[in-house]
């Protein structure tokens, strides 16, 4: 997966603004954040998208997940609620094919999004 962008900031191939990393989890500001704090939190193991997730990743995920709590509390975004995106394929407005969470907060988020 050497031409995949993600995967090229996990490698440092290419600069990213890292706020957090452990062994299986990389998270770093979205270049063109949409609200003021946008996160991009990452497994560093490629997988294209949530369609392609599988039994093996069930670890991954929970590292994952508990990765964004801690995100959400350091970032001072869990008292006033944050919004958690996954985006799928076309038609959920993927963009990057390396899966991905994006956490946004610091801001009132409405609904239905765009
Ligand atoms: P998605 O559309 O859900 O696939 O999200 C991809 C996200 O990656 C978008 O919000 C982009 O702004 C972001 N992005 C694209 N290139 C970079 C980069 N080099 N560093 C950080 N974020 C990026
Ligand atoms: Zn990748």
């Amino acid at each position: 997966m050497t031409q995949c962008l993600f995967c090229r900031i996990i490698r440092k191939e290419i600069p990213g603004r890292i706020v957090h990393e452990s062994d299986s989890v990389i998270a770093f500001e979205d270049i063109n954040p949409q609200a003021p704090v946008h996160l991009l939190v990452v497994p560093k193991k490629h997988i294209d998208s949530l369609t392609n997730l599988s039994k093996a990743d069930r670890e991954l995920m929970g590292s994952l997940f508990l990765t964004i709590n801690e995100l959400a509390k350091a970032s001072h975004l869990a008292r006033d609620g944050f919004r958690t995106v996954i985006n799928t394929g076309p038609g959920g407005g993927q963009t990057v094919y390396h899966l991905h969470v994006h956490l946004l907060g610091g801001r009132q988020m409405t609904w239905p999004p765009g």
